[in-house]
């Protein structure tokens, strides 16, 4: 299933994240993808809402992870600064999957190889003919239901 969503702003995209935030499960795993300053991070938070999380989402960059509890376990990746995915190995990574939490990983087209084989897809860019520069696209893939 596929959904688009425009939004004008930061806090727009943050209420279309806590609407998705609403839904989530433990198990799921949440990608998000796009460039420097896309607004992976912003969404990330709208998430965390969804999940009832109070406390304040900030850039995992230099930690790799963060972790929050909310009405479930929110583990929030960035691995842009991973340069070498034995580092991933060495903080657990595949046992985060295991926590009965929710995963979300900004950058997660630079481990490829290392992602579960079903997750949230989303990708969010500035449409190329965007009228005003906080304008962005906001696509969401699910996986199909088995
Ligand atoms: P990323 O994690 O993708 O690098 P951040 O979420 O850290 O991006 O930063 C996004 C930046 O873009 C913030 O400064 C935010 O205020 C700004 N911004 C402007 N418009 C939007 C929008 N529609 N959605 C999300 N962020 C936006
Ligand atoms: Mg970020």
């Amino acid at each position: 299933m596929m959904q688009q969503i425009k939004t004008n702003n930061r806090e727009e995209t943050v209420e279309a994240a806590r609407q998705i935030g609403l839904s989530l499960q433990a198990g799921d795993v949440v990608c998000l993808t796009g460039g420097l300053g896309a607004g992976k991070t912003a969404f990330a938070a709208g998430l965390a809402q969804g999940l009832e999380v109070e406390d304040y989402v900030t850039s995992p960059t230099f930690t790799i992870v963060n972790e929050y509890q909310g009405r479930l376990p929110f583990f929030h990746f960035d691995v842009y600064r991973v340069y070498d995915p034995e580092a991933l190995y060495e903080i657990g990574f595949e046992e985060y999957f295991e926590r009965g939490g929710v995963v979300c990983i900004e950058w997660p087209n630079l481990i490829l190889d290392l992602l579960p084989p079903r997750y949230i897809d989303i990708q969010i860019q500035v449409p190329e003919a965007a009228a005003h520069p906080d304008e962005r696209e906001i696509i969401v893939r699910r996986p199909e239901l088995i």
